[in-house]
């Protein structure tokens, strides 16, 4: 790998007595597309709350760009080029699809070119006809998108995304695919938190698989799937 971006280093967290994540490193390159894959509670989500910042893990540690960011707040690992989207949608509900993005611009203290930021993200996101709606009026698609453009307003060097085509229609998971494979052509590193393998398979330049909070594998897609531990645990084969 050339000169990695993030460096996740042996990371651990609990909570009360219980590991959710034992060990964890993890590097990736700019501009990779790195897909993680595991069953349901294997520490997917709690080990993008520690790369955010939303958890601090309890040991090791997670450089970004040189920088130890680890005690870091989320805001400033924004900043620095984090950005997360949430399993749940956490748009403003008062506000209109517009408002919600320009609002994330502004925390981005993008300053003048709000606007102009505003128009181009709707339109890379395919919401440009939904500018004036209410997040109540849109549909689950369209509420990921909003989520998906809220992140990148903070104009991100990461993006992670945690399951954002669950429970979508297969035409709309291809349509939020494609909108991801342009955020990562413009040179933007992701990392895609997916149970559809289908998506995982035409996103991943990698692929990790964690198991009750500990990587217990690492490959190209193609050989992700062929894995036996991958395909015992995961894949229920
Ligand atoms: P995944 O995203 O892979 O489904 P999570 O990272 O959400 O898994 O959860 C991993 C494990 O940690 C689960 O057993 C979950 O119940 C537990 N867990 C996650 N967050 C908390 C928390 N804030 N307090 C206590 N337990 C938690
Ligand atoms: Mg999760």
């Amino acid at each position: 790998m050339t000169m990695p971006i993030l460096n996740v280093e042996s990371i651990s967290k609990h909570f009360g007595g219980f590991a959710a994540l034992s060990d964890v490193s993890l590097a990736v390159a700019a501009g990779e597309r790195l897909g993680i894959i595991g069953p349901n509670g294997s520490g997917k989500t709690t080990l993008i709350n520690c790369i955010s910042g939303a958890l601090r893990c309890d040991v090791g540690t997670i450089i970004f760009y040189s920088q130890n960011v680890s005690r870091l707040a989320p805001h400033r690992r924004t900043r620095l080029g984090i950005a997360r989207s949430f399993q749940i949608p956490r748009p403003f509900f008062s506000m209109s699809v517009a408002e919600n993005i320009a609002v994330a611009l502004e925390f981005a203290a993008r300053g003048a070119a709000v606007t102009g930021d505003a128009r181009t993200l709707l339109a890379q996101m395919r919401l440009a006809d939904k500018a004036d709606r209410k997040p109540a009026e849109l549909t689950q698609v369209d509420l990921r998108k909003l989520e998906l453009a809220r992140a990148l307003a903070t104009q991100p060097r990461l993006l992670i995304l945690d399951e954002v085509m669950a429970g979508l229609a297969a035409t709309e998971v291809d349509e939020m695919l494609d909108i991801v494979m342009g955020v990562s052509q413009l040179g933007v590193a992701i990392i895609m938190i997916e149970h559809i393998m289908r998506a995982i398979m035409r996103f991943s330049e990698r692929v990790v698989c964690l198991d009750a909070g500990r990587i217990v594998a690492e490959a190209a897609p193609a050989a992700i799937v062929q894995d036996k531990m991958v395909r015992r645990i995961y894949l229920g084969a």
